[in-house]
C-alpha cells in the first residue's frame, strides 16, 4: 500500500451527489472525510442522525481498495450493508449468518469491495490479517468506537485486539466513529487505536428545537398524563423495567383516552414489531417502552420524550431524548427522577468490578450534575460533551422557570480552596473530612489538620456540600482526576475570587436530613 494523492474536491462533490444522492456536506463530515482522504487517522465524534456512515462509505468509493468497517452488531451490519448496497456501493459483510462467504472473499481478493463489514472477534483474528494482506486496503473504520473503552459505557474487550491488526497496516489511515464519548472515554479511544489528538473531530452536540426539563417524581402516574394530555403528537415514556412499562402502558391507556401500547424484550417478537409498525404510522401514539425501543428506528414527528426514572447515563439520556423532534420542529424532553433511582443505581455500582467501578461512578455523578444543576440544561449537556455553549439556552426548565436556588458561593470557596490546599488529588470523602475538621489517620498523616480550610465548614453547610460538588462537577469548575480525585477546572478561580457566583438548587429535604448520601 502506498500513500496516493487525494481526489480533488470536484470528484469527491460529485460523488458525494452522484452515489448518495447528497447535495453537500452537513456539519462535519466535510472535515472528517477530507482528513480521510489525505490517509490522516481521525477520531468522528458525531451524534445519532448527524451522518457518520457516510464518512467512511464515500472515502471507501473514492479511494482504491476495500475500506474494513468493523462494527459491534451483525443487526447494524446488515443495516448498513442494505442501505450500501442501494447506492450501489460494492459491499460485503463476514458473518456467522452469511451464505456467501465463498463469493465475498473472491470478491474482497479480486479487489473488487468498496466495503467489508466485519465483527470484532472476527476481525481480531490473525486468519482475518492474513486474508487483509492479500488485497489493497483503503481505509479501517472502526463504528461504534467508544466500545474500545473502559471509561465507555459500552466496553467490549474484543475491541482491545484491534489493535495488532490496525498496526500491521501502518500505511492505511484509521477513522473512529462514536456518538458517546466524554472527555475521557475520547481521549482513551485515540490511545487505544493509536491515533494522534490533532486527530480528534467533534460535531456540535445541540438539538435546539428539543426543550428540556428534568422534575424530581411527585405522583408519577398523574405527571405522565399531564404530559401526554399537555403535549399532542406521537411520544415515548422510557420505564425502568419491564414491569413497570406494562403497568404504565395499561394505565395510562385507560387515563389519557390516547392509544398507548408497551414496548419492551419480553414481549413476543410479533408483538414488538405490530406495535413498533403501529407507533411509526401513528400521530398521536405514546409508546411506553424499554431502551429497548429506539435503535434504528426513523420517526422524525415524535413530539416528546419522557423517562419515568433516572436514564443510564448522560449519554443514554441524550441518545434517548433525542429521538425527539429530529424533523426540527419544537418537542419535548422531560425526565421524572426519584432518589430511589440513584439508590438502586448506587447499589448496582458495588456490584460492578473494581477496574469499572470508577467510570460508572463518574458517570452516575456527571448524570447527578445534570439533575441537580440550577444552571441551563443544555449548558450542561453540550459541556459534558466537550462543547462551550452560552450560558443559557432559554429552551429549558431552568433557563424559563425559576428554581429554588441558594446562593451557594461561600460553600464553593471553602470546597474550592480545600481542593486546591490539599493537592486537587481527593476525592470529595477526604475533602469532606478536612472542611468538617474530622481528624482521622489521613488527614493526620497528610498534616491536613494544619490547614486553613480544615474544620471551616458551617453546621448548616454541611448537608448541601454533596450538592454543592456536583453542580461545580457539572459546571465544570470541578473536573475528576483520573485516579477519581478532584480538581479545578474552569470558573473555579473566579468563584475563588469572588468574581463568579454559585447558585444551586436546594437539595430535597431527605437528602439534606441523610447527609452523605446522594438521593434518598
Ligand atoms: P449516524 O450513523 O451518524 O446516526 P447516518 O449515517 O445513519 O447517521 O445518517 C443519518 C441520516 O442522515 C441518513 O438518513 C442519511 O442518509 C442522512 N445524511 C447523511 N449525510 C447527509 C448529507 N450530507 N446530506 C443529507 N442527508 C445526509
Ligand atoms: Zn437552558
Amino acid at each position: 500500500n502506498t500513500p496516493a494523492l487525494p481526489p480533488p474536491a470536484e470528484r469527491v462533490r460529485e460523488a458525494l451527489q452522484a452515489t448518495f444522492g447528497f447535495s453537500g456536506f452537513r456539519g462535519v463530515q466535510d472535515q472528517v472525510v477530507d482528513r480521510v482522504l489525505q490517509g490522516q487517522s481521525t477520531l468522528a465524534v458525531m451524534p445519532t442522525g448527524a451522518g457518520k456512515s457516510l464518512t467512511y462509505q464515500l472515502p471507501a468509493v473514492l479511494l482504491e481498495g476495500t475500506c474494513v468497517v468493523v462494527s459491534p452488531l451483525i443487526a447494524l451490519m446488515h443495516d448498513q450493508l442494505r442501505s450500501a448496497r442501494a447506492n450501489g456501493i460494492r459491499a460485503a459483510t463476514l458473518t456467522s449468518v452469511d451464505a456467501d462467504w465463498r463469493e465475498t472473499l473472491d470478491a474482497f481478493r479480486a479487489g473488487q469491495l468498496d466495503l467489508l463489514y466485519i465483527a470484532p472477534e472476527r476481525a481480531s483474528q490473525s486468519a482475518f490479517r492474513d486474508l487483509l494482506s492479500s488485497t489493497r486496503i483503503s481505509l479501517f473504520a472502526i463504528d461504534e468506537a467508544h466500545c474500545v473503552s473502559e471509561w465507555g459505557h459500552d466496553f467490549r474487550s474484543d475491541y482491545r485486539k484491534l489493535r495488532p491488526l490496525l498496526d500491521a497496516f501502518p500505511q492505511v489511515p484509521r477513522l473512529a466513529l462514536t456518538a458517546t464519548a466524554d472527555h475521557h472515554t475520547r481521549k482513551d479511544i485515540l490511545k487505544q487505536l493509536g491515533i494522534n489528538d490533532d486527530g480528534l473531530i467533534i460535531a456540535g452536540f445541540d438539538r435546539p428545537n428539543i426543550r428540556y426539563a428534568i422534575r424530581s417524581q411527585s405522583g408519577l402516574d398523574q405527571q405522565l398524563q399531564s404530559v401526554i394530555e399537555e403535549t399532542p403528537g406521537a411520544g415515548i415514556i422510557y420505564a425502568p423495567s419491564r414491569a413497570k412499562v406494562e403497568q404504565l402502558a395499561e394505565k395510562l391507556a385507560k387515563t389519557t383516552g390516547r392509544p398507548v401500547l408497551p414496548y419492551h424484550a419480553g414481549l413476543p417478537a410479533e408483538v414488538r414489531a405490530s406495535n413498533q409498525a403501529a407507533f411509526i404510522a401513528s400521530e398521536d401514539m405514546v409508546m411506553v417502552a424499554t431502551i429497548a425501543f429506539g435503535m434504528g428506528i426513523d420517526k422524525p414527528d415524535v413530539r416528546f420524550v419522557a423517562h419515568a426514572g433516572i436514564p443510564k447515563s448522560i449519554e443514554g439520556y441524550y441518545q434517548e431524548t433525542g429521538r425527539a423532534g429530529r424533523d426540527g420542529e419544537p418537542s419535548l424532553a422531560i425526565m421524572f427522577w426519584s432518589g430511589q433511582d440513584f439508590a438502586r443505581a448506587r447499589m448496582r455500582l458495588a456490584e460492578v468490578d473494581e477496574a469499572r467501578q470508577q467510570s460508572e461512578r463518574q458517570r452516575l455523578e456527571s448524570l447527578a450534575g445534570l439533575i441537580e444543576t440550577a444552571d441551563c440544561r443544555r449548558a450542561v449537556l453540550l459541556r459534558h460533551f466537550g462543547e462551550d455553549p452560552p450560558a443559557k439556552c432559554g429552551n429549558c426548565d431552568t433557563c424559563l422557570e425559576p428554581v429554588d436556588v441558594i446562593d451557594a458561593t461561600t460553600l464553593a470557596q471553602k470546597l474550592l480552596s480545600a481542593v486546591y490546599r490539599t493537592g486537587q488529588t481527593y476525592g470529595l470523602g477526604h475533602l469532606e473530612k478536612v472542611l468538617t475538621g474530622v481528624t482521622d489517620d489521613r488527614v493526620l498523616q497528610r498534616g491536613h489538620d494544619q490547614l486553613s480550610v480544615f474544620g471551616i465548614l458551617r453546621e448548616e453547610e454541611k448537608p448541601i456540600l454533596k450538592a454543592l460538588a456536583r453542580a461545580l462537577q457539572a459546571r465544570g469548575s470541578l473536573v475528576p482526576t483520573e485516579h477519581g480525585g478532584l480538581a479545578l477546572g474552569g470558573d473555579a478561580r473566579e468563584i475563588l475570587k469572588k468574581e463568579a457566583a454559585v447558585m444551586i438548587v436546594r437539595p430535597p429535604r431527605k437528602e439534606r436530613g441523610r447527609r452523605g448520601r446522594a438521593a434518598d
